[in-house]
C-alpha cells in the first residue's frame, strides 16, 4: 500500500509542511495509527528530510552572485526590449 491507495495521504507531506489547522493534524495523527499508507508516506518522508539536511550547502562567491545578477538584469532588459 503507498500514497497514492489513501485518500488521506497527501496530509502527511502538508503537515510536515504545516499546511494543515492544528485539528486536521490531530486527525491525520488519529488516522495514521489505523493507516499502514500513511504511516510508510510518513516514514519516506522523513528520510527524504533527512536525506536532505545532510547535503552541503552551495553558497555562491561574489563573483557568481555579480555575474548571474548581470545575466538577469541583461536578460530582463531584452524582454522589455
Ligand atoms: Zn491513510
Amino acid at each position: 500500500m503507498n500514497v497514492r491507495n489513501c485518500k488521506e495521504g497527501w496530509k502527511e507531506e502538508a503537515a510536515r509542511d504545516g499546511r494543515l489547522t492544528p485539528l486536521e493534524r490531530h486527525r491525520q495523527d488519529l488516522h495514521r495509527e489505523i493507516c499502514g499508507s500513511c504511516r510508510t508516506e510518513r516514514t519516506r518522508l522523513e528520510v527524504i528530510a533527512g536525506v536532505l539536511r545532510r547535503l552541503p550547502v552551495y553558497v555562491p562567491g561574489p563573483f557568481v552572485v555579480s555575474a548571474t545578477r548581470r545575466r538577469l538584469l541583461e536578460s530582463a532588459s531584452r524582454m522589455l526590449d
